[in-house]
């Protein structure tokens, strides 16, 4: 395939279906991912790269731009996923607004679907500029695709001008992050860099090397069926069980009430009868020490249940990932490589901690220290999502001035 511009290739790679799957252990978790991720290793050979490899066991795309000067640069690399968010991602039709107005946008004549400004006020921000949106009906999938096409166009701009000197650069393009399993079978050992990115943030100038520490639990209840007319002293109701715990949670404590740094608990999913109930809860914190605490309350709740009823809950807790942050601090020439070039760029850095987590959350604990760059987009995981075409083409500058930068 060839492309006359970036957005053409933009149209082409959002047009593919690679929407994840949670309920599938398959690596990817979709086959559309694969499909995906040759028709673009079929591209960096056509590009020029070399050692382009995509493995089997993690379906992770790699590829190398070779140093092409003797002078000393740290080794770099740029990642981004291949993979959708869990929503319909089935014919997506990006339309293409240029010079854009500053009005409210009709996504969908026919459904009668607009992306109003006084919904989206950040649209203001917009005016004059190339947006890409979608018809209303589908997500954009500029989560991630914008960030793989603004790697793939660095690469391709550096390969065309050789005087530009850099190093060692590796990219890579993986699946699955968005059901947060790509990353656990990212290869760092192969991947061997000083540092790297992931391009996989929103809007214009965001630069973030901080998020969350993460863990998932489930208390799993079983209680005593018993029939309601002579259950006196025998039954023991998971339901009521279910919604006692639910309560001795602090109530302000919750994402609707938290921002910045503040962490919280969130019951995700509960499910309940009279014999069986099960509650699924996330827990997140910044803060090491306050994460670790969150953590022992959770269990401390399971303990005071079962105290009280008689060892009728199970409680399971795992880690999903870490703040990327406690591995950066100890090395921040990544930050003040990308804060660098982005204001010789004249763009205003936009350093903000991310109340979520990225690939780079869990590559930065396998010793690749990885913040996360903007892609040019916002809206992200649903119907009003939309790209900016000039600041996609800042986020590729961005990368061409971090190689040049990483020089020693
Ligand atoms: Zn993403």
């Amino acid at each position: 395939m060839k492309y006359v511009t970036m957005l053409d290739r933009f149209l082409n790679y959002v047009k593919f279906e690679t929407r994840s799957d949670a309920n599938n252990k398959a690596i990817p978790s979709t086959p559309q991912q694969k499909e995906f991720l040759k028709m673009l290793k079929t591209e960096l050979e056509e590009i020029g790269l070399s050692d382009i490899v995509l493995p089997e066991e993690n379906c992770f795309l790699t590829a190398i731009l070779p140093s092409n000067t003797d002078k000393e640069y740290d080794k770099i690399g740029f990642i981004s996923h291949v993979d959708t968010a869990d929503f319909n991602a089935e014919n997506i039709n990006p339309n293409v607004i240029k010079n854009y107005n500053g009005k409210d946008i009709l996504l969908n004549k026919e459904h009668n679907i607009s992306m109003t400004v006084q919904d989206f006020p950040n649209l203001e921000n917009y005016i004059g500029k190339t947006l890409i949106t979608t018809d209303g009906t589908t997500l954009l999938g500029a989560d991630d695709k914008a960030g793989v096409v603004e790697i793939v166009e660095a690469m391709k701009y550096l390969i065309e001008h050789p005087e530009i000197e850099h190093g060692d650069i590796k990219i890579a393009f993986g699946p699955d992050e968005e059901i947060g399993r790509g990353a656990d079978n990212f290869d760092a050992k192969y991947f061997d860099t000083d540092y790297a990115y992931t391009m996989d943030g929103g809007v214009l100038g965001e630069l973030q090397y901080e998020s969350f520490n993460a863990a998932q639990i489930i208390y799993k209840i079983t209680g005593v069926s018993v029939h309601p007319g002579t259950a006196k002293n025998k039954m023991k109701n998971a339901t009521t069980i279910a919604a006692e715990l639910a309560m001795m949670f602090p109530e302000k404590e919750v994402p609707e009430h938290t921002e910045g740094y503040e962490g919280f608990y969130m019951l995700h999913s509960m499910s309940a009868k009279i014999e069986k109930a099960e509650l699924i809860y996330i827990v997140r914190d910044f803060d090491k020490e306050k994460f670790l605490e969150r953590k022992e309350f959770c269990k401390q709740v399971a303990k005071k249940i079962n105290e009280k009823y008689g060892d009728v809950v199970v409680f399971e807790m795992h880690d999903e990932y870490y703040n990327m942050g406690d591995v950066i601090k100890k090395d921040k020439r990544c930050v003040e490589k990308a804060e660098l070039a982005m204001r010789n760029l004249a763009i205003e850095p936009l350093i903000i901690p991310i109340r979520g987590g990225t690939d780079g959350s869990k590559i930065s604990y396998m010793g690749i220290p990885t913040p996360n760059i903007f892609v040019g987009g916002e809206n992200f995981h649903g119907q009003y999502e939309f790209s900016c075409l000039e600041d996609m083409e800042k986020a590729t500058d961005v990368i061409i001035e971090i190689a040049q930068l990483a020089k020693k």
